[in-house]
């Protein structure tokens, strides 16, 4: 594969062997196997990483008091964070529009060791979300949420927040709330979907109060939102902390900084060894044939976004040959920005002015989170494994402390009201219903060659002027029969996509209900622990 880092010479001890599926493999695979690594960790803490984290306490009360989630549970957590001895778990995800389970699940898994662990130990434990609300609305996943549907011909109901072309490469926190209108219009298209999908109506009359009784708290979260990430945010914690009773501490990446200013000052001072290290790594991993998802030009680009006046921001290189001075062009409106971090020509990066024009990349965000929070765990999901990879190898090469790392990834195993759906129109199991679909498409393949020939000769047969009358039953009877075949394909596929669907948090508050959701994720946790292994739900 030829990529930019060909042509470039790196010493040695960079070129490692980085593996992604080796490197989550190294992850805990069960709740003991985890619970017993974070019972045994020690940490002793830095003075200037306490202060951070009394930043971060009035980062996350801010943030309760506006999504109305600030209760005295809350504060006593904030309070925590003044006590070096507490111990810090952390998870962060986009606040996507009804977001899938697995950032739901993150935060079970963290919440469940806390308590687990808090049996047994004095010390305290925090459990921190980090919002990535600095990320371009531009991404999918921010602005779809999608539900099984048997009803639709793709298989989905998929709820968009659709934004016109200009505003694409905005921030998301930057990005006011949609129109009341847009929301009722998302209630309108649930509210039929379970219609269309319920058997009975009592049990239609059920899943409508379950969404009823959801639609309270996604009302109230858009009454105090402001911006469009502020909604999805403030609904994750409506949910978390006042339906679970979670103490979860919620905080947005874009109010971080502060918090990350040592850090960033200390990748910045030994830029050369970060960079060289990230180049290493995406060298080896693409040889390989491994893709982090990092853009292979990253190598030389600083860690930092520079968030531009307009709303967006840049990605950063290094401006050359001056020492710690950088410069990009803004992704939506294309101006050129620097940073002069030491204009006077000192030899120590100055972030203290341009601060808060700066936010952490995918790679550096890890690291900074060990070396400003002293962070113990963090838990993330297949898609962050590319760049904790990267991240992994720099932190090797820059003694960074680098925290356990957790996933929670498996598949819940649930019968809704869609999937039922499926499942009665096919009468059969996934794995059957796959070998049924191999076995039509072969016959499919069949009919084609069989239809062509036929037709072949029924063009000499019309040049011969010969009777037509028989192929052209024959031909017909192969036709009805391929347009049958073509049916049940499209059937049998679309029943297999809604059960291979990882559905938004909508399809587990309309079928379940957000309590017993949670319910069954901290059973599974606590009676299977498995964390690889799919979670059944049961039926009660
Ligand atoms: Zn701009």
């Amino acid at each position: 594969m030829q990529t930019d880092f060909d042509s470039l010479q790196l010493p040695k001890k960079f070129l490692t062997k980085p593996n992604i599926e080796a490197f989550a493999n190294s992850f805990p695979q069960t709740f003991a196997e985890a619970a017993k690594l974070l019972y045994s960790n020690h940490i002793y803490l830095k003075d200037d990483v306490l202060q951070n984290r009394i930043r971060l306490a009035s980062l996350s009360r801010k943030f309760h008091s506006e999504a109305d989630t600030l209760t005295n549970t809350i504060e006593n957590q904030c309070a925590l964070l003044n006590d070096p001895a507490t111990k810090l778990f952390v998870s962060a995800h986009q606040p996507n529009l009804f977001a899938y389970s697995g950032i739901f699940k993150k935060v079970v898994l963290l919440e469940t060791l806390k308590t687990t662990i808090e049996k047994y130990k004095e010390s305290g434990i925090v459990n921190l979300f980090v919002i990535v609300d600095h990320d371009f609305i531009n991404d999918i996943w921010m602005r779809r949420a999608q539900l099984p549907s048997f009803h639709h011909s793709s298989g989905l109901l998929q709820l968009r927040f659709s934004l016109d072309h200009l505003k694409r490469w905005a921030i998301m926190s930057k990005v006011p709330r949609p129109p009341e209108k847009i929301l009722y219009n998302w209630r309108s298209e649930i509210i039929s979907w379970i219609k269309k999908s319920s058997s009975s109506p009592s049990h239609c009359a059920a899943m409508v109060d379950n969404l009823n009784s959801f639609w309270e708290i996604v009302e109230s979260a858009y009454s105090k939102a402001r911006s469009y990430s502020d909604f999805n945010a403030f609904l994750m914690s409506k949910i978390i902390n006042s339906i679970w009773g979670y103490n979860t501490l919620f905080v947005r990446l874009s109010e971080m900084s502060n918090v990350f200013q040592n850090g960033f000052q200390f990748l910045i001072s030994n830029l050369t060894t970060y960079t060289d290290a990230l180049r290493g790594t995406e060298q080896t991993l693409l040889s390989q044939g491994q893709s982090t998802g990092v853009s292979s030009t990253s190598y030389d680009k600083a860690p930092m976004w520079l968030h531009c006046n307009c709303g967006s921001k840049a990605r950063l290189s290094v401006a050359t040959q001056e020492k710690f001075a950088f410069k990009g062009s803004c992704i939506s409106c294309n101006k050129e920005l620097t940073l002069d971090l030491a204009p006077d020509g000192s030899n120590r990066p100055d972030l203290s002015k341009v601060i808060s024009f700066i936010s952490p990349r995918a790679v550096s965000l890890p690291l900074l989170l060990s070396l400003d929070l002293q962070i113990s765990c963090y838990c993330t999901g297949k898609g962050a494994l590319g760049y904790l990879t990267d991240a992994n190898a720099i932190s090797k090469h820059l003694g960074i402390d680098w925290p356990l790392i957790l996933a929670w990834d498996s598949k819940d195993d649930y019968i809704g009201i869609a999937q039922n759906q499926a499942l009665n129109s096919i009468h059969m199991k996934i794995p059957e219903a796959k070998s049924r679909l191999q076995e039509l498409h072969s016959r499919m393949d069949e009919y084609e060659t069989k239809i062509r020939e036929l037709v072949n000769k029924r063009t000499e047969l019309a040049k011969a002027d010969a009777s037509l009358s028989s192929i052209l039953e024959d031909l017909f009877q192969l036709k009805e029969e391929q347009r049958r075949i073509r049916r049940e394909i499209v059937i049998l596929e679309k029943a297999v996509k809604i059960l291979n669907l990882r559905p938004c948090i909508l399809d587990y508050a309309v079928n379940f209900g957000m309590a017993h959701t949670e319910k069954q994720w901290h059973r599974h946790l606590l009676e299977n622990g498995n964390l690889t292994a799919p979670v059944s739900f049961d039926g009660d």
